[in-house]
Parts: structure tokens; sequence; C-alpha cells
């Protein structure tokens, strides 16, 4: 058995190896047809235009089988036009997973909302559907799931629970691009969605984002939030067009409610009309390599991937940020940050979970947007439901119980055996570490 390189043994593998250099790790995948299409837009000087979105905005509906998609300047600025056109206003309360990334909800606090955080289903980790009942009362007006690190939720358990009280359901699709759940495509199964297209994310198209949703009531509120150009009377830019029919927003058109400029960069929207024609063939080259390596990853102690089971007709799609379970305790108590320490001794790409709890964070305790010399979690709402320390026991405890790995997009058995295979070699050198 090799000695860790942790220990002063030699690396498994060369430094950089295990990154965008190796093509069956590399991503995303850019040719000269992008550099084309961007350059086109470029040289047409159509940056700022909306024709090219409006093509994107058709195919990507039609690759997830909704009604309406509308362009975005961000994720961050489609979640938050989706939580408005959701009715989430001053005093409300918004239901959504405490382990994600911050964009998902945090701007229910600039619209005079608070956030009562749901904790997390130990597998799926994403939100668990026993755990949104009883935060339910007559001021909450969404649900925001998240298909964490690209894990369906569990929609028919949520969704009946929202229809039952009322809510709105906001899928944050920001890591789920390609996830199935039960054939359906994630962000076109709740009443809308938000979904980052940023650089990081599985379909990346620099900074950019999309609303998707089959209600053409939300579909209306969101550009009149935002999207000032398709409000459709009362301006000069599309009076032809009528984007918004509700006779209860045109008389709103020509500047929009929300005072906001949320539309997308039409070089991204180019961008995204090359990278739709290919997505779904890369997400079946990176389905077939992450269930080998997941295979024999599992078949080590102590881990077990974070995927759904292969008859549920579930799917993680681009596979964003691999995650896997860590159980410590079948590992002679190797704490997880030991593991990652010794795995990067060795140049391998593996990391913590990212993410932590939001809901102990003092933005959602202490900020005061609206100036009002009180805590905006409180300002309007008629309850403190602001968590602390022990509110959230599974999101709490899973950053000390998961790590982050590489994403193969091809499947490269060889590579792949030997990523194993380093695994195996610290965990069958965790002796020494624990030393
Ligand atoms: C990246 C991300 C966002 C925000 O998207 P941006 O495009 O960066 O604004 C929202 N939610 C989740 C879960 C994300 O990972």
């Amino acid at each position: 058995m090799s000695k860790l390189a942790i220990k002063g043994g030699t690396p498994d593998f060369e430094a950089q190896y295990l990154s965008n250099s190796t093509p069956s790790l590399c991503w995303p995948v850019y040719t000269g047809e992008d550099e084309n299409a961007i350059l086109s837009v470029l040289r047409g000087r159509k940056m700022s235009g909306t024709d090219i979105t409006k093509q994107f905005e058709k195919a990507y509906a039609e690759y997830v089988g909704a009604e309406h998609v509308l362009g975005y300047c961000s994720g961050t600025a489609s979640l938050h036009a989706a939580m408005w056109a959701c009715g989430v206003g001053a005093g409300d309360e918004v239901i959504a997973p405490s382990l994600t990334y911050w964009a998902t909800c945090t701007a229910a606090l600039s619209l005079g909302a608070t956030l009562n955080f749901a904790d997390i289903d130990p597998e799926t980790l994403c939100l668990d559907p026993d755990d949104i009942e009883h935060r339910i009362c007559d001021r909450t007006r969404a649900i925001i799931v998240v298909h964490y690190m690209g894990h369906p939720a569990d929609m028919d358990a949520i969704m009946a629970i929202a229809r039952k009280h009322n809510v709105k359901v906001i899928e944050d699709a920001s890591h789920s691009h390609g996830s199935l759940y039960k054939g359906r495509m994630t962000g076109a199964i709740g009443d809308i969605a938000g979904q980052s297209m940023m650089t990081g994310k599985s379909f990346a198209l620099g900074e950019a984002g999309v609303v998707i949703t089959n209600n053409r009531n939300l579909y209306e509120r969101c550009i009149s939030y935002g999207h000032y150009e398709r409000t459709g009377v009362a301006n000069n830019f599309n009076s032809s067009e009528r984007y918004i029919t509700d006779p209860e927003l045109v008389k709103f058109a020509g500047i929009p409610m929300g005072g906001r400029k949320d539309r997308m960069n039409q070089w991204c929207s180019a961008l995204g009309m090359v990278q739709l024609k290919y997505f779904a063939e890369r997400v079946r080259g990176i389905e077939e390599a992450m269930q080998y390596l997941a295979d024999e990853m599992d078949k080590l102690p102590g881990l077990k991937v974070h995927r759904p089971a292969k008859e549920s007709g579930l799917t993680k799609g681009a596979w964003y940020s691999p995650t896997c379970h860590y159980a410590p305790e079948e590992l002679d108590g190797l704490p997880v940050s030991k593991f990652i320490e010794a795995m990067q001794a060795e140049n391998m790409p593996i990391f913590s979970l990212g993410n932590f709890p939001l809901h102990q964070h003092t933005v959602f305790h202490e900020a005061d947007l609206f100036n009002q010399g009180q805590p905006t979690a409180l300002a309007f709402g008629q309850r403190d439901v602001r968590q602390g320390k022990g509110a959230l026991p599974v999101s709490e405890i899973t950053p000390s119980r998961t790590f982050r790995y590489s994403r193969f997009t091809k499947l490269d058995k060889p590579l792949i055996d030997r990523y194993v295979g380093c695994m195996k070699k610290v965990i069958d050198n965790r002796g020494e570490l624990l030393k």
C-alpha cells in the first residue's frame, strides 16, 4: 500500500491533473460554434436587444416542457421576481431550505417578508415535506424548493401541502439543469421557477437566469416587475406585441412596477441557443460516467453517493457539483475535514459542501433594509420566526457528513478507476490519519 501524500508519500495525481485540462472533466464545453454566436451579437451590436433572447426563451421552454420562459440577468433576479409574482410582500412569510446558496431566498427580505426555514431530508438533502406544514400560517405566501445539487425534491408531497393551504411553490432549479422528476423536467413542476445560468452552473451562459412557469398570470407579473420593454402598451418598444393581457397589469405598462431592469444580455441568449443544441447529449455522457463512478464509490466503507434510486424516475441531470454522503462512524470516527485534507494532498479536487445553513446568519436576524430601526425580519410581521442554533438539526449536521467531488463528462473508466483507487487508499490508511 503506497504512503499517503499527507504523510510524505508521492501524490497519486500530478498537481492540476484533475482539472478542466483533462478532456473527460472539462466543463462547460464550448466550441467555435459558441464563439461565433457571441461574435455575431457583438458585430450586430445587439447586446441590449430582445430578439435573440426571445428565440432562446422559446427553445428553452420547449426543452423544459413549460409554457413560458423569461430571460433574466441573473438567477438571483429571477428568484426575486418569482417571489414578487407569487404575491410575497411586507409581513409575509416564505418557507425555504436553510442549507442552500443565499440567493434561493434572501430577496424575500427586500420585499419586506421574512424566512421560516424548514429542515431537509438527510438522504435527498432537499426540503423535508414533514417539516413544512406546521410552519404555514395565514401570512405564508410561498414554499421555495431547491433541487439540491441536482437531486429532485419530493415534489408530489410538497405540491399537495401547498395546494391544501393555497400557497405557491417556487422551484429554485439553479442546480438541476436536466434533472427529471418522474419524467418531468425540474423547473416546470411548481407554480413558477427561478434558475441560474451563471458560469459555475451546469448550463453556463455567464451571468444569466430564467423564470419558468406554466401560469400565464405569474409570467405577466414577472414582465411587469422587471421587463419594461415588454409591457406592451404605453411605450414605443413592443406596441404590437401583447405580452401582457391582464387588465390589472396593463394599466401599469411602460414602466416596470419593480423599478427594475432584469433582462438577459443577448451574448448569453446567443450562447444559450448553441448550448441547448448539445445539452441533452452532454447530460447523457455525464449520467453514464457519474453512475459508473457512484457505483464504484458506494463499494467503499463510509461513502454513499447522493443520488436518487435507479428505478425512481428521478435523475440528477448534469450532476451539478457531485456530492457524497460520508459516515465518520463507519470510518473509525475520521472527520470529513481530515478525509478532505488527505484527498487534497493527493491532488484530488475534493471539497467540503460549500453551503452552510442560512438560518443562523445575521442577515436573517438583524438586517434592517427599510431603515426602521429594527430588523426587517420583524418589522412588518406578526410573529418572530427567527431561528437559532439547534433549530434545524439535519441542515446543521450535513456539512460534517458530506463532501463534493469531480464531475466526469465521459465514461473514462481507467481514469475513474484511478480516482476511486485514490479514495480507497486514503480510507484504507485512515489509521495513519487518526494517529
Ligand atoms: C447560483 C445560485 C443562485 C443564484 O444565481 P445567480 O445567477 O448567481 O444569481 C440561486 N440559487 C442557487 C441554489 C444557486 O446555486
